[in-house]
């Protein structure tokens, strides 16, 4: 499950309007990308579905429930930053676990869940290493893991790749977008580059000042540009 809604949500910070009324729906499972320019509203839109910030009107529904005012740790959501803040003193394991250790969870369930992220995410050979032992890829990775271990509902990834070198990036949209395959996880993953978002969505919303421009699978956008806008955007990466 991890069906996302949003009815006419806004969101204003002081007399700017970042998001005018904006509906949208996720469907369970999907990979979704938001795509737009710098400054067009990714990181408002989806700190809005975390409960990282509050509507300023509209609603929320995750699998049918209005969450609009239920706060990040209780909408069964995991978020991924371009910022991996990995605790440097504890090994892969402890870091992964970090979250279920602070949940409470028994260590046997614990284990469960780290093994099965380790697997996911090819980390089975790090998991007693530290951070410091690591490439930037693998600590990425290990961010990820944090995530997955916690068994969400849906993956929000704020631009996971933008701190990466170019090699690195192309790696690594391979394995997020692997993960997905194996997890079947609703996933929306916000960037400003194109060919990422050409290359890992199933469905792509295409932002512009806070407005979804259009939305469709890549082909659709590439075939059938709503607007000058979505053309050049999707047809010339910068
Ligand atoms: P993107 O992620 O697409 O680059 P953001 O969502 O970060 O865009 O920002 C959208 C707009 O909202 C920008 O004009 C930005 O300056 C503004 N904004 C974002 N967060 C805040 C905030 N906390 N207070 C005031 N303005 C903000
Ligand atoms: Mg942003």
């Amino acid at each position: 499950m991890g069906r996302i809604v949003l009815e006419n949500v806004t969101k204003k910070f002081g007399d700017l309007e970042v998001i005018p009324p904006l509906n949208l729906t996720i469907e369970d499972g999907e990979f979704v990308v938001f795509v737009g320019p710098s400054g067009c509203g990714k990181s408002t839109l989806l700190r809005l579905i975390a409960g990282l910030e509050e509507v300023t009107s509209g609603r929320i529904l995750i699998d049918g429930e209005d969450v609009t005012n239920i706060p990040p740790s209780k909408r069964g959501l995991a978020m991924v930053f371009q910022t991996y803040a990995l605790y440097p003193h504890m090994s892969v394991r402890k870091n992964i676990a970090f979250p279920l250790r602070m949940a409470g969870m028994n260590e046997a369930e614990q284990n469960t869940r780290i093994e099965a992220a380790a697997t996911a995410l090819n980390l089975t050979d790090y998991l007693d290493r530290k951070p410091g032992q690591l490439s930037g890829g693998q600590r990425q990775r290990v961010a990820i893991g944090r995530a997955i271990v916690r068994d969400p509902t849906a993956f929000l990834f704020d631009e996971p790749l933008s701190n990466l070198d170019a090699a690195l990036r192309v790696g690594m949209r391979l394995e997020i977008s692997e993960m997905h395959k194996k997890l079947k996880t609703t996933m929306i993953y916000v960037t400003h580059d194109q060919v990422e978002a050409m290359t890992m969505a199933d469905k792509i919303v295409v932002l512009q000042s806070g407005r979804v421009e259009q939305v469709g699978s890549p082909l659709d956008l590439y075939r059938e540009p709503r607007n000058a806008f979505v053309a050049g955007f999707i047809g010339s990466p910068k």
